[in-house]
Formats: C-alpha cells, structure tokens, sequence
C-alpha cells in the first residue's frame, strides 16, 4: 500500500493550495470526490479579494494572501491572477461606527481606502441608490480573481513538486492505527501520516468518519445571478458595490453583472442548487438599491459558504489528535485567504517556522484554533508540534 506524509481531503482553494505548500517539502497525495477540482464552492464563488470582507480572522488572511495574488512563483500562471475593479461599502448613519472601525482596521493593515459621503459613491458607481445612506468606504484595490487560474497553478506546480492528485475518489473511512492514518477510498487504499481536512462543507463529517470530534462547521447556501446592464452602458469601470447591512451586491463581470441577494440559508452539505425565491430577492433587491432592472437573468447558480460558530477559520492541528490537520470554515474568503492559510496550514502540520505575517498582520493562532472549540488554548499543533514526516 503506498505511503504518503501528508494525504489532502478536499481538492477546492483550500485543498490545492496547501498540496502545493506541503509538496514542497514532504510526499504528499490529494483525494478529491469528485471528477474535477473545484466543483463545489471554489468554482461558484463571486471570486474577489476585498481586505474589508468577512470575520477579522480571515481579513487578516486575505491581506497576508495578498503579496501571493500579486507575485506568484515562476510558472503559476501565465497572466496576471488579479484584475482591479474596486469596492464600495455603503452604510446607514446607524452603521457609520462600524464603517468607521473598519476603516481604522484597514489602517492598520496599510490598505488603501476612503471614507466619503455616501452621496458620492455615484461617481464610482452610476446606478446605485444613496437614500438612506450616509457614509462610504472605497476599497480601490479589490480585485477579480482568476479562480480558475489560480486553482489550476497550485495543482501544477505542486504535480511538480510530486503531488499525487485522485480524482474520483471519496475518502470513506480513516483510521488511526500503529501510528499512521489508514484511508480507505473509492477505488484506492493508502497510508499517511498525518491528514489535512480541506473538505469545505464537508470537514465536519470528515472529522466524524476519523472518529475526530466535528468542530460544529455549517453550510450556508448563497445564490448568484448574473443579468445584462442597461443597454449602451459600460460597467467596466464600476465597482463591486456592497450595503454594510448584506443584504445586496454586485459587480461587473465579463460585460454583464453578478448579483447576490447575500443570503445565508443553513444547508447540509451538498450540490447546492439556486431557489427560484432567493432569485425573485435578488432581482428585488438590486431593482430597488439601483437604477437598473431586471428583465431577464442570464445565469444563476448556488453554491455554500462554511463556517465555525464564530465565524473564524478553523485551522491547526485537532487538539486529541495533532496528525489530523484543520484547514476549514473558510466561509465567504475561502479565495481570498488560501494563499496564506494555505502557508499557515502547512507550517502548524510540518512544525516549521510560522510565517511573518503571523505577527506582522496580526493572525492570532488562539483565534483560529480547532482547540477553541474544546476549551484547550492557542495551537496544539504548533506549541505539540505534529508528528515530522519520516
Ligand atoms: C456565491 C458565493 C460567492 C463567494 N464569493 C467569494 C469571493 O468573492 N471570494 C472568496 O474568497 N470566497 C468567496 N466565496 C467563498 C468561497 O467560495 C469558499 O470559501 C471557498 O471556495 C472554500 O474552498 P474549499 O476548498 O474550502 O471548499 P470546496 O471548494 O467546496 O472544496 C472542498 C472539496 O472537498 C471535497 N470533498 C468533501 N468530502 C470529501 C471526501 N470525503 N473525499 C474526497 N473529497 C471530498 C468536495 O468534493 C470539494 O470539492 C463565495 C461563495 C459563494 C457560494
């Protein structure tokens, strides 16, 4: 049976980018269920890097992810994986205060932002109602991302680098037995020392079929439609517009608009599917926060957004076995976070250096702690460090 140092469940963001961190250093095989990568939440993103979005675990993340985007490894792809578009957060008087906190934030982060009367996001965004709001933060440098592409190099480079990738294969049962990990799959049996838990909204039951205790994750499903702008309209130029409340969004893509409704429906885990309510909410609700109408949507689909009870990544080593390793909850920055939860992930598992950005950004590993959630502090992989590969 082949042995490997670290076996990967899960081949979305989170999967492909920490195989090529852990391939760089170890063997390292990753088991993917379904016939391509990316199928569940990773392909169905909206697929933007905002340093204002999301728990502030993972703002963290994103801006330490940001210099991967911007400069990838030779090889990773052969255009640039960022595309600036720019972001606008519109806020009520009574939300003023939390704008205003984030703006402190991003401060400290040294993003680039600014905060103005909302009666001017119209310059950046032409159809966008301001009544009822007062304040707004512009975020120029939010940015597409070449989901896809990034997907994509991380795989390659780490096939490179000796990853085995199956694809096709479903991870049925893990069993910890004379100190290696026995995993039994569709199709293939192997053995591994240590196992990473990148199966987005499927980690918890992951967990559970490794007689690991589930950490509480939750699917929520979100729905994306896109629609065609009014007519003669370039929307190149606009930004991805968001209400602080989430209640709406939208952005250019590919000359028409994505919308969401941004709704939060708590699912199983699954091939989640658009409901045609929550597309009548979307179309109701850009109808109403914009100028634009709705006539027809061009596509729509769904997908899921995990999350830990507090919202924060789960990452690091499970604190009753430190050979099984968190790399979950990734919620709405799964895309925008990998590269550095991905480094992060990999360095708790190998027991290495932690990156600089741990202290420079401020990632506070008792945040993000599978231990948390059992009443045992900080890193139990980092501070216990798991097994070495052989
Ligand atoms: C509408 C929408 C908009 C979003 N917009 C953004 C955005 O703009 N930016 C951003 O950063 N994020 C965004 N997100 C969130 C982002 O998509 C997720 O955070 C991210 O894709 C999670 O990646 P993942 O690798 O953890 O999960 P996934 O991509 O779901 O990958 C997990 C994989 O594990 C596999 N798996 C599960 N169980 C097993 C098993 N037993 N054996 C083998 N394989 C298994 C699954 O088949 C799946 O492919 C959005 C999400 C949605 C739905």
């Amino acid at each position: 049976m082949q042995h490997f140092d670290y076996v990967i469940i899960g081949g979305g963001a989170a999967g492909a980018s920490v195989a090529y961190e852990l391939s760089r250093l170890a063997s390292v095989a990753l088991i993917e269920r379904e016939m391509g990568p990316g199928y569940h939440s990773t392909g169905r993103s909206a697929a933007v890097i905002s340093e204002n979005y999301g728990p502030m675990g993972w703002q963290a993340l994103v801006t330490a992810s940001r210099p991967f985007f911007e400069n990838p490894p030779p090889g990773f792809a052969d255009h640039p994986l960022l595309r600036r578009i720019g972001a606008l957060y519109l806020a009520t008087p009574e939300e003023e205060a939390a704008l205003a906190a984030s703006s402190h934030d991003l401060d400290r982060r040294n993003v680039d932002h600014r905060l103005l009367p909302a009666s001017e996001a119209p310059t950046f965004c032409p159809v966008v109602r301001t009544d009822g709001f007062s304040l707004a933060l512009l975020e120029p440098g939010c940015a597409d991302i070449d989901a896809h592409a990034l997907l994509q190099g991380y795989l390659k480079l780490a096939r490179g680098q000796g990853l085995s990738v199956r694809l096709s294969t479903e991870a049925i049962s893990l069993e910890r037995r004379g100190g290696r990990w026995h995993l039994a799959a569709s199709g293939t049996s192997l053995t591994a020392t240590s196992v990473v838990n990148a199966a987005g909204a499927w980690a918890d039951k992951v967990a559970t079929r490794a007689g690991i205790r589930p950490k509480g994750l939750q699917p929520y499903r979100r729905t994306a439609i896109t629609f065609d702008p009014p007519a003669g309209t370039d929307v190149r130029t606009w930004p991805m517009t968001f209400d602080m409340a989430e209640t709406w969004y939208f952005k250019p893509e590919a000359g028409r608009i994505m919308a969401s409704p941004v709704d939060k429906t708590a699912t199983e885990p699954c091939d989640a599917a658009p409901d045609e309510f929550d597309i009548a909410v979307a179309i109701d609700r850009i109808e109403r926060a914009t100028t634009m109408s709705v006539p027809r949507v061009h596509s729509k689909w769904a997908g899921l957004r995990t999350f830990a009870a507090d919202e924060q990544p789960v990452i690091g080593s499970d604190p009753d076995e430190p050979s099984f390793i968190w790399l979950a909850g990734q919620g709405g920055n799964g895309v925008m976070g990998a590269p550095a939860a991905a480094q992060l992930a990999a360095a708790i598992a190998t027991g290495t250096n932690l990156p600089d950005f741990v202290t420079s950004r401020g990632v506070d590993l008792a945040t993000i702690s599978p231990g948390r959630f059992h009443g045992s502090k900080g890193q139990s992989g980092w501070f216990q460090p798991a097994p070495a590969p052989p």
